[in-house]
């Protein structure tokens, strides 16, 4: 970055990465131009910039913005590359790169990049929890907390920075090579921004696509496009394959496997973590019966975990603990408390059926479950069979309370309860809680996993979840 001193960086997008952005190239003399469709007032990170004698242009997208003097187009991530601006930089031959580039040119602290569509934030948490356990310095940045490029330039060579990473963030890269990379799934989402599928696995693939022999990539052995990518023979890295599906000769897996198509199998089986190196040796590394959070997707997520701590040299040893004292992340089948013998949920996060089915399947015990919220015209039928097997009563709130309490009379459950609009959301939510609480007995779960967005009644699935544990440590 240091390069670019007196000449001309153009920031696209005033959010709180272009905002750092912009105040590093200032820093290193270039002469920077920051540049967002917004108006002026929805803007509150200009004035920190007018300070400094940084351009802040707003409203719109000047015409002649880009020019040959442009040495580089820094953008948000969620500026399409077919903005006139960004169209215009790529016409002229100039190159436009996200945060997360910048950041890795600057970091004196090799970096742990962690992507796909779900998991992400959970992983990238439990992998700082371990890093410190393990008595190593993690700095936990980018969509999670501090700006990648602001924990760029705050850390040590001795540091790792632990970052979650978007396929936005990807496409953005060009030298961007994490010393360990970790792809954990691909399902089919995001596909109206990256047009098809293909655009965004190559976006998830950038990531490994510098890599060499001294890094390390840790890939999915149970995801078809992960298992493409190391049989494609592109990978540069030491590869590390992890699996909850199968017994691997080398990687991370958890034996005895689980069964296919099953999230939360009552067979006995003690299912334990292990290690197995090249040389036919196996580590044991914990009981996925005591992982800190519960479901076989989280237990996927701890081996891919595992494989990134590992590969930063943390002892086996020392991941045990915090593998069990991991209490996941705010809103995602996040631990409340245990209240007359039943231990509560928050799920705020899922905000689509599908969501709320995992969520289900996590638990061996029945649920209560509180869902319902703003009607996006979702198919609430899905639900049906996992009422069915899981749910031992529905407690329906919200817009979509209605659909909800049909689908679990359809599926046979007798406990439903619709709660209708009080004066105010939170008051509905309360009241929800307790109802749940009257139907929960010793050993149950009483889980608030919607299956809708929050948006009916609060202003953020946080929020929601807020007021969810409040409640439930009212009770
Ligand atoms: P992301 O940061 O990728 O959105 P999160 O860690 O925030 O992922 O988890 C969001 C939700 O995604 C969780 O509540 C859970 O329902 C689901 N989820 C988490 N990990 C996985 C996984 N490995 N596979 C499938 N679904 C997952």
């Amino acid at each position: 970055p240091s390069l670019y001193k007196d000449q001309q960086v153009i920031v696209l997008g005033l959010a709180k990465s272009g905002l750092s952005v912009a105040k590093l190239f200032h820093k290193l003399g270039a002469t920077v131009i920051v540049n967002d469709k917004k108006d002026r007032q929805s803007c509150p990170e200009a004035d920190e910039l007018d300070a400094l004698g940084v351009s802040v242009l707003c409203g719109g997208h000047p015409e002649r913005l880009i020019t040959p003097e442009t040495a580089l187009v820094v953008k948000n991530p969620g500026i399409p590359y077919s903005s006139p601006p960004v169209a215009q930089a790529l016409g002229l031959g100039i190159e436009v790169v996200t945060e997360v580039e910048v950041a890795y040119l600057l970091s004196p602290a090799p970096i742990i990049g962690i992507t796909g569509s779900n998991g992400k934030t959970t992983t990238t948490t439990w992998i700082g929890e371990m890093l410190e356990a393990a008595g190593l310095k993690p700095i936990v940045a980018g969509n999670i907390g501090t700006p990648l490029c602001e924990a760029a330039q705050a850390a040590e060579a001795d540091d790792w920075l632990v970052a979650e990473l978007s396929s936005f963030q990807l496409k953005g890269t060009d030298q961007f090579r994490p010393r360990i990379a970790l792809l954990l799934n691909i399902a089919e989402t995001h596909l109206d921004y990256h047009g098809d599928m293909d655009d965004y696995i190559a976006s998830k693939a950038k990531l490994f696509a510098n890599q060499t022999k001294d890094d390390t990539a840790v890939l999915n052995a149970d995801d078809a496009v992960c298992r493409d990518l190391m049989a494609s023979g592109t990978l540069g890295a030491r590869v590390i394959p992890f699996s909850t599906a199968r017994e691997l000769d080398y990687g991370l897996c958890v034996t005895p496997p689980y069964p296919a198509d099953s999230q939360e199998p009552d067979d006995g089986a003690e299912r334990r973590i292990v290690w197995r190196d090249r040389e036919g040796g196996e580590r044991d590394i914990a009981g996925v019966a005591e992982l800190g959070i519960p479901g076989r997707h989280n237990a996927a997520n701890a081996l891919a975990a595992i494989g990134a701590c590992l590969a930063a040299g943390a002892p086996a040893g020392a991941l045990a603990e915090p593998l069990r004292n991991f209490r996941g992340v705010e809103h995602r089948l996040e631990f409340v408390r245990e209240h007359a013998g039943a231990a509560y949920y928050n799920d705020s996060k899922a905000t689509n059926p599908i969501a709320t089915i995992i969520a289900l399947r996590s638990f061996p015990q029945r649920v209560v479950l509180i869902a319902g919220g703003l009607d996006r015209g979702s198919d609430y039928m899905e639900l049906l069979p996992h009422f069915r097997d899981r749910a031992k009563a529905v407690v329906a709130l919200g817009e979509t309370r209605g659909k909800i309490a049909d689908v679990a009379r359809l599926a046979g459950l007798t406990a439903v309860k619709v709660v209708e609009p009080e004066e105010d959301a939170e008051s509905t939510l309360r009241l929800a809680v307790r109802e749940a609480a009257a139907l929960a007995e010793p050993g149950d779960t009483v889980l608030l996993s919607p299956a809708c967005a929050s948006w009916d009644m609060f202003s953020s699935y946080e929020i929601r979840g807020r007021i969810f544990k409040e409640s439930a440590h009212n009770l």
